[in-house]
């Protein structure tokens, strides 16, 4: 088969004019270390050519970073809420009136669409607004229930953590870095975080445009440099941890946090499906398909790698799809034209290249795709369909991670709902149907943090009143909604007991006392109070 490929050859393109060598340097200027520091270049994936020269910290420059950080944080506490939301305001208008640089710069260090690319500004603009708009209640002080009716005034108090350590990965490099940082900040804590060295300029971007809204300039520092390297030092300064990317990473910095006892929230990878079933209208959910699987070329946490298919609309449904994504048009533009971009590191495709030669070499068979594109671009690779796909082959149940989907027929539904929970992840799914109550009864069952009825993933992630995050090995904690501003919070009850204590009162023996308690308490009982 072949892929219509109408956009522009990657070959043909310079890197944009936003991204001159002096912005680039104002940037790169941000990153926090020492002036000896030694430099690592970023290359564009689209056309291998170089991008950025990065310095990289050391562990004594992550250090410094903290202490810096800390006497921020310290400020930033007495900050008012009102301060705080101003500048995430301020924040909000700047990422939408300047998004042209944040979508040149996305597109040119991680090589996905313009399309892709507007997702995330979307994205930060709507997770600036909620937080600006909800922090203040959340973290309001709350009255709780008292020891004794009355007499107890309790109070759940909300503190900033500190200092929080952000590690956030190279796909979504908007949303991932500036994302998680947001409700931090706003929580009142200062932010150090790594962002992945090669889509550092896109959080780098973001960070200077937060200093413009007014955030105090040691409140988010940035540094770059191998988790190998740095690591140790990112975790020993954190007052807590948050970190997105691989599984295998995730448990490090698990193991890292319970070492010191410290909160980490971990958003991790994911085997995610979905689920059409027998009464689905065909054409919507192939057209579903297409947008579950193939946005930034496959490297979204979010998307979808496993697709199962009631037997009886199979058929139908496989044409469809079929068709759909032979029509997508591959290849390397800074504008909306195009609808798969470039996968973003050699990994990347040394990864999708060996699990289809893997299953195809078990017996799979190719409906679509199943190619590298290197006259589009080194890192480009044919959005590509599975079938006869089976346990003894690698993609069957590990992440691929990129624009490769496997399609699976099924008899009936708890076939379906037991095939789609076989695997330790458990982050997204998407189920569809014309029914929807029907649909969202089985998305009740599927084993995910988030699943879409009737959408592939924008539904759930774009609810950010609502938790996201992933269950089983896709990580422990959630963002987005108000456990996405908590979690960065430590919690305080302040109980204050009046007149009466819990000692009898004078005069009064333990054995009267302990007798009247216990009337006390059937009293409560048979009023139907807590
Ligand atoms: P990765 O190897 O785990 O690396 C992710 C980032 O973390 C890199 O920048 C890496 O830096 C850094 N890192 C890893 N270990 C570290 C440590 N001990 N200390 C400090 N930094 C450390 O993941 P990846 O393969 O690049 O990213 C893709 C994975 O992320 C996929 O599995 C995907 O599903 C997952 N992901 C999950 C979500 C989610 O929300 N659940 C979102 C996006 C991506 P170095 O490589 O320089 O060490």
């Amino acid at each position: 088969m072949t892929i219509d490929h109408t956009a522009a050859t990657a070959h043909a393109l310079s890197l944009p004019a936003t991204l001159t060598r002096p912005r680039v340097s104002r940037l790169t200027a941000q990153l926090a270390a020492a002036p000896t520091a030694n430099y690592t270049t970023t290359c564009a994936p689209y056309t291998g050519e170089p991008l950025a020269d990065l310095p990289v910290s050391t562990p004594a420059d992550v250090e410094d970073v903290f202490a810096r950080a800390r006497r921020a944080q310290a400020r930033w506490a007495l900050v008012s809420l009102e301060e705080r939301r101003r500048i995430l305001l301020r924040f909000h208008d700047l990422v939408l009136e300047r998004q042209d640089e944040g979508l040149d710069l996305m597109q040119a260090e991680n090589g996905k669409t313009r399309r892709d690319a507007f997702l995330e500004i979307t994205d930060i603009a709507i997770t600036a607004r909620y937080y600006a708009r909800t922090a203040a209640a959340l973290l309001a002080p709350k009255r709780r229930r008292g020891a004794i009716p009355v007499l107890t005034h309790t109070t759940e108090l909300r503190h900033p953590k500190g200092v929080v350590t952000v590690i956030s990965p190279w796909n979504y490099p908007l949303s991932m870095a500036a994302g998680d940082a947001i409700p931090a900040l706003m929580a009142g804590n200062a932010v150090v975080q790594k962002p992945d060295t090669q889509t550092a300029l896109t959080a780098l971007w973001a960070l200077e445009l937060m200093r413009e809204a007014g955030l105090p300039k040691d409140l988010w520092q940035m540094v770059i440099g191998r988790g190998s390297s740095i690591g140790d030092a990112l975790m020993a300064g954190a007052d807590y941890m948050m970190f997105t990317g691989s599984t295998a990473s995730g448990r490090r910095i698990a193991a890292g946090a319970g070492e010191r006892l410290i909160g980490a929230s971990l958003e991790l990878g994911g085997k995610n499906a979905m689920v059409v079933l027998e009464d689905a209208d065909i054409d919507k959910a192939a057209a579903g398909a297409v947008a579950a699987c193939f946005p930034s070329a496959g490297q979204l946490c979010v998307s979808i790698e496993r697709l199962y298919v009631a037997e009886e609309i199979r058929d139908e449904f496989v044409a469809a799809f079929v068709e759909r994504t032979r029509k997508l048009r591959l290849g390397a533009a800074y504008d909306f034209s195009v609808d798969v971009g470039s996968l973003t590191n050699s990994a990347q495709l040394e990864t999708v290249t060996a699990h289809i030669a893997d299953a195809v070499a078990k017996g799979a068979t190719v409906l679509a795709g199943g190619h590298a594109r290197p006259d589009l671009g080194p890192l480009f690779h044919e959005p590509t369909i599975l079938t006869d796909v089976t346990p003894e082959m690698t993609l069957f149940a590990h992440e691929t991670f990129g624009p490769v989907v496997s399609i699976y027929p099924y008899r009936d539904v708890e076939e379906a709902i037991a095939m789609a929970n076989a695997t330790p992840y458990g982050l997204n799914a998407s189920v569809w149907s014309r029914n929807g109550a029907r649909g969202r009864s089985v998305a009740a069952r599927l084993h995910a943090g988030t699943v879409n009825v009737n959408d592939a993933f924008a539904a759930a992630w774009g609810s950010i009143d609502a938790p996201m995050g992933g269950m089983g090995d896709s990580g422990l904690g959630r963002r987005h909604g108000a456990d996405g501003l908590l979690e960065y919070t430590e919690v305080q009850t302040v109980a204050h007991q009046r007149l009466q204590g819990f000692a009898p009162p004078r005069g009064v023996s333990y054995e009267r006392w302990s007798r009247i308690l216990t009337l006390a308490l059937r009293a409560l009982r048979r009023l139907g109070t807590h």
